[in-house]
C-alpha cells in the first residue's frame, strides 16, 4: 500500500540531496508528493472500509460512516520539514533523512486507514485492539497489544514512525482478526511482569521482547 508513496519519496529526495534545498525546489518536492500521499491514503481508507464491513456483524442499525478524514498539503510540509529540510544538503545526513521521510510519509498514508477504523468503532460502539504485524515491533505497541480490545477513541492512540500496528475493531471478543497475536501479547507480558508493577514491569517485558522479539512465535 505505501510501497509507490515509498520509491516516489525516496527518489525525489534523492534528487534534490547533496545541496541546500531552493524554496522553489521545496514547492517541486510538494508538488510531486502530495498527490502520491492522498492517493496512498485513499487506498488505505477504501481497504480499511471494506475490512470494517467485512468484519462488523449483522446489526440492527446501518454501518457508520467510513469517510477518511480531510488531509492537508500543509500537514505534509511540517511533517516532511522536519525530517528533510537541513538533513537534505549534507551528504552524512541525506541518508537518514531520506530514510525518515519515507517512514513520516508512510505514516500519514497509513493513518488514513487507522482514522476511519477508530472513527467507525467509536460510532458502532465497540472497542478496538492494536494487533502488530511485523518485522519493527517495539516494546511500547506490543504493551498497547497486550490489552487487548480496549480501546475506545482516538485520544490514546500514538502511532509512531514505522509503525506496524493494525486498528482491528472487536464486535465479538472470543473471535476477531488479531486474537492469537494479543493472546500471545498478554501471556508475554503475564509471565515477564509477575509481582512486578509500573517501571520495573515495563522493563522486564522490554528484557522478555528482546529474548523473543515476536511472542506469537513461542
Ligand atoms: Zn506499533
Amino acid at each position: 500500500m505505501a510501497a509507490p508513496v515509498v520509491a516516489v519519496t525516496v527518489s525525489t529526495l534523492r534528487g534534490l540531496a547533496g545541496r541546500p534545498v531552493t524554496p522553489s525546489g521545496w514547492r517541486l518536492l510538494l508538488d510531486v508528493l502530495f498527490p502520491v500521499v492522498l492517493q496512498g491514503r485513499a487506498s488505505t481508507a477504501e481497504l480499511a472500509a471494506r475490512f470494517y464491513i467485512e468484519q462488523r456483524p449483522a446489526l440492527d442499525r446501518p454501518a457508520p460512516p467510513l469517510d477518511p478524514p480531510s488531509y492537508q498539503r500543509d500537514a505534509l510540509d511540517r511533517a516532511v520539514a522536519r525530517t528533510a529540510r537541513t538533513r537534505l544538503r549534507d551528504r552524512a545526513s541525506s541518508r537518514a533523512a531520506i530514510s525518515d521521510t519515507a517512514a513520516v510519509v508512510t505514516r500519514h498514508v497509513m493513518q488514513a486507514g487507522r482514522d476511519v477504523l477508530v472513527t467507525a468503532a467509536q460510532t458502532d460502539r465497540v472497542r478496538w485492539a492494536r494487533v502488530p504485524t511485523g518485522r519493527e515491533t517495539c516494546a511500547f505497541c506490543w504493551l498497547l497489544a497486550s490489552r487487548g480490545p480496549v480501546y475506545r477513541s482516538a485520544d490514546m492512540t500514538r502511532w509512531h514512525d514505522r509503525c506496524d500496528c493494525l486498528v482491528v475493531p472487536v464486535h465479538n471478543p472470543d473471535d476477531w482478526e488479531g486474537r492469537a497475536t494479543f493472546l500471545a501479547a498478554q501471556r508475554l507480558w503475564r509471565d515477564s511482569t509477575e509481582g512486578k508493577s509500573g517501571r520495573d514491569a515495563l522493563n522486564a517485558f522490554r528484557r522478555a521482547l528482546t529474548r523473543s522479539p515476536d511472542p506469537t512465535a513461542t
